[in-house]
């Protein structure tokens, strides 16, 4: 069933600015009253796919004009966009699903607005990361949101070391937030037993707000079990790890056990011995001279 939703059934005209609107991420339900309103009411609505927008807009009985606006025309886009919004005109931006900006287009549209004086109001809604969060049952009080780990494996290694060294050193325990492909996840799993620990609390949300959404929680080695039994896994997810460091994955590896470690991602001895000794805050010379003992030792 559609529902009609016309600029007429508004109390007031929208005033004029950039309106960064959530739309739903798997439940047509989650479109907000305010967001349909506006989406009714602007001059056009700036999307990621046309096609994907459309199917929304047609859903709720919608015929705002739209406009592409993704990760490809973002820049030249948001130039035409901006001007239009100098003289006056109201424009939304939505992406595929969820909340512009946050691992989608948005941002670069958004700032440029702010520098130029012109409104920008953001219309709240779904969103993965959050909704991800509040239900994984680790601690909401800190978190921090990392979009997508880099998809090669060496890098995504890499990344994993330098968040675990800047969670040791961190003065309060902070939830990490990751969004990640169906592809992927079993590598990242395995990666974040080694660095993190078989005992590290996870969780992993699956397909949220959808008919087969689901919430995995445990220990990261519990998580990569129940995923490799599976024939197959499939959907949209994030992953969400504990801010607490465990015993194992705290208790303090050796340098030189780092300097291998990083040497194994494909980085030079040089450079795996600089990141290794900057994460430590030790000096080039003095983790020099302890890489070089331990190699004597062995
Ligand atoms: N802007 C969106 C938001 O506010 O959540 C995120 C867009 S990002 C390109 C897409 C990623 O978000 C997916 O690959 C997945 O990691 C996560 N995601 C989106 N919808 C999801 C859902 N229904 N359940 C779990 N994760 C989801």
């Amino acid at each position: 069933m559609s529902e009609k939703v016309t600029p007429a059934a508004t109390s007031q005209p929208l005033a004029p600015g950039l309106y960064l609107v959530a739309t739903p991420i798997g439940n047509l339900e989650d479109m907000t009253l305010r967001g349909l309103r506006v989406l009714a009411s602007v001059d056009r609505v700036a999307c990621e796919d046309t096609r994907q927008t459309a199917k929304l807009l047609t859903h709720f009985g919608i015929s705002t004009p739209t406009v592409s606006y993704h990760d490809h025309n973002e820049l030249s886009r948001a130039t035409q966009l901006l001007e239009q919004l100098k003289q006056g005109a109201r424009i939304a931006v939505v992406s595929d699903a969820g909340t512009p900006g946050i691992a989608d287009p948005g941002a670069v549209l958004a700032a440029d607005c702010i520098a130029a004086g012109v409104p920008v109001i953001p219309i709240p809604g779904a969103n993965a990361a959050i909704n991800a969060l509040i239900a994984s049952g680790l601690s909401a009080e800190h978190f921090a949101f990392h979009g997508f780990l880099p998809a090669k494996e060496g890098q995504r290694r890499t990344e994993l070391e330098a968040l675990q060294q800047a969670m040791k050193a961190a003065s309060e325990a902070t939830t990490q937030i990751f969004y990640e492909a169906p592809h992927r996840i079993v590598g990242t799993l395995e990666d974040i037993v080694q660095v993190f620990g078989s005992e590290h609390p996870v969780a992993l949300a699956r397909e949220l707000t959808k008919l087969h959404e689901e919430f995995l929680r445990g220990t990261a080695a519990e998580l990569l079990a129940e995923l490799q039994q599976r024939p197959n896994v499939r959907g949209e997810m994030v992953l969400l790890l504990s801010g607490k460091l465990s015993a194992a994955s705290s208790a303090t590896r050796s340098l030189a056990e780092e300097v291998r470690t990083l040497m194994g991602t494909g980085l030079s001895e040089k450079d795996a011995l600089k990141q290794a000794a900057k994460a430590r805050g030790l000096g080039k010379s003095e983790a020099y001279r302890e890489w070089q003992r331990t190699q004597a030792r062995r």
